[in-house]
């Protein structure tokens, strides 16, 4: 690590870092692995890199911290994003967490491959949060490296991005860079560990506390540093909520309640599997967080995981994330117990999760299907039967809620059974078939109710589902070959991204239903939390 500092052209960076300045620190400055104890964070270096080289950025983040696209192509940039250069104000640190891994008590797990840069306040008065992923050990590794390869780098770079402008609360990225290291990965942990190279994201959020970081002090029974973490958290995450006291606990996890339930309605109506919803994985202000092994519904199916570590019970599958989610939260009430001393208020706060989320889940719904608004009565029969007719006729969800925008009210079945037949993973069958006819049918007739143009309903359809996801063999193909050092990929899906919900001219290729070799290739479907 050199000290020397980066000159000007970060002048523009302002750091504000309060979550040091006033949070208690860990006073051991040696970094080595161990447990640490009252305090938020420990204070660390990042790793120097040996040789490092931009992947890719994100100019729309850069332009939130006020980095100019100039400043992003400079070896400045690269040296300071990988970890060898601070900018003036940077104040590097790892955060101490617990967490429930799988449903089960992990312990202290923290930033073991993370550093905080600081957070800077832009002009217009955003705080936002920099982080290095991958740039070296800290006291919370555990038994692991503190690095990250190349491919998981690219997966949470362009994924992050991808989310936002799909709409979806996310943590962003503002760069990847290589590091010009090798590390080791045995990628499905069976013996066959392989060199790969690595790679630094810098990842932004307004705040990258957790549900686990609250945890952590509950199972120590520090309540002090505990209470001091909440009220830093309310006044710096949730100012509009007021000063901190009893009572406005109980508002801010009603919030964090339901701004978690509107997260995971998001990712039901896009088809996002997060894959590793443990509790440290949750981010307090209903941000996704940690992309790791993520991936997207091609066939519609609500068991499927992405995980091969999570194959066997399937724990983190796409139609148990609104459980999940909730199960996260009750473990989070758990940890506010000590300091709120009232379960029944936490429970009503726990009842706004399942309120916001079947609210959310209806509006969701009722716009993929560009129903004006959703009539329990009709339309909940009218969802489960479609649930039922995607997973039986493997239907690919995006294309198929896509498509489903041209067809009109008046169409023949004959329609709805050409749009399968074009989104399908395989022939449409005699059953299916049927079971489409009547769903169209029944579709027709509601839509009729709504008595609204056909263009206008299209329009609106079009608004909420995406044309263009980050499809899990997309990903791959960009990391295939960003990992012969062409990035070119990387950029047409990262600039396709931007745009979800717009047809774009020429970008035919990422809007296309998986091709059967990548059904089970590895990063296409199947992956594990090796990243
Ligand atoms: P995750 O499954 O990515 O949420 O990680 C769980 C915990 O393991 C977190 O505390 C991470 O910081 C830590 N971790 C994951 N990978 C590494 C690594 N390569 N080096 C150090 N810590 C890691
Ligand atoms: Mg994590």
């Amino acid at each position: 690590m050199q000290n020397s500092s980066a000159s000007n052209i970060f002048d523009a960076l302002n750091f504000d870092n309060r979550f040091v300045r006033e949070l208690p620190a860990d006073p051991e400055p040696d970094n080595y692995r161990r447990q640490v104890y009252q305090a938020c964070y420990s204070r660390v270096q990042p790793k120097t890199a040996k040789a490092p080289r931009l992947v890719a950025y994100s100019s729309e983040m850069a332009e939130i911290i006020g980095l100019s696209e100039e400043t992003c192509r400079t070896d400045e940039f690269c040296q300071v994003f990988a970890g060898n250069r601070l900018a003036p104000g940077m104040e590097p640190y790892a955060t101490c967490y617990g967490g429930h891994q799988f449903g089960h008590w992990a312990g202290q797990l923290g930033d073991g491959r993370a550093i905080n840069l600081g957070d800077i306040v832009n002009v217009h008065g955003q705080r936002w949060a920099l982080q290095l992923k991958g740039a070296g050990l800290t006291p919370y590794s555990r038994s692991a490296d503190g690095l990250a390869v190349l491919r998981s780098s690219i997966r949470e770079f362009l994924c992050s991005e991808a989310m936002h402008h799909l709409g979806v609360p996310t943590t962003r990225a503002l760069s990847v860079i290589l590091s010009g290291e090798q590390v080791v990965r045995d990628m499905f942990y069976d013996g066959n560990p392989q060199l790969e190279a690595g790679a630094v994201v810098c990842r932004t959020a307004p705040s990258f506390t957790r549900f686990g970081s609250f945890q952590i002090f509950a199972a120590r029974d520090d309540l002090e540093t505990l209470k001091k973490l909440i009220d830093y958290t309310i006044r710096t995450d949730f100012p509009h909520l007021g000063e901190p006291s009893k009572a406005l606990y109980l508002q801010w996890f009603e919030e964090v309640c339901r701004k978690t339930a509107e997260m995971v309605a998001h990712w039901q109506r896009v088809g996002f599997v997060h894959g590793v919803m443990n509790t440290d994985n949750m981010s307090i202000l209903g941000l996704t967080i940690d992309y790791g092994p993520y991936g997207w519904l091609e066939n519609y199916d609500p068991d499927w995981t992405p995980n091969t570590t999570d194959a066997q019970g399937r724990r983190y599958r796409f139609g148990n994330q609104p459980t999940i989610a909730y199960w996260n939260l009750v473990q989070l009430a758990n940890a506010l117990y000590p300091i709120i001393q009232k379960a029944a208020p936490l429970e009503e706060a726990l009842s706004a999760y399942s309120a916001t989320y079947e609210n959310a889940w209806q509006n969701m719904m009722a716009g993929k299907l560009g129903l004006l608004s959703f009539d329990p009565a009709s339309d909940e029969t009218l969802c489960a039967d479609l649930a039922t007719l995607l997973k039986t006729a493997e239907t690919d969800m995006t294309l198929f809620y896509r498509n489903l925008a041209d067809l009109n009210s008046s169409d023949d079945v004959s329609a709805i059974h050409r749009l399968l037949e074009q989104c399908s993973y395989k022939a449409l069958r005699t059953e299916a078939r049927e079971m489409a006819s009547l769903w169209f049918k029944a579709y027709q007739a509601r839509l009729k109710r709504d008595n609204r143009s056909n263009a206008d309903r299209q329009q609106s359809m079009n608004a909420v589902n995406p044309l263009y996801v980050l499809r899990n063999y997309l990903a791959q193909q960009a990391i295939d070959l960003a990992e012969q050092d062409d990035f070119s990929i990387v950029w047409d899906l990262l600039d396709t991204l931007r745009k979800p919900y717009t047809q774009q001219t020429g970008r035919e290729q990422f809007a296309k239903k998986r091709p059967d070799w990548a059904k089970q290739r590895a990063g296409c479907s199947m992956l594990s939390c090796s990243s």
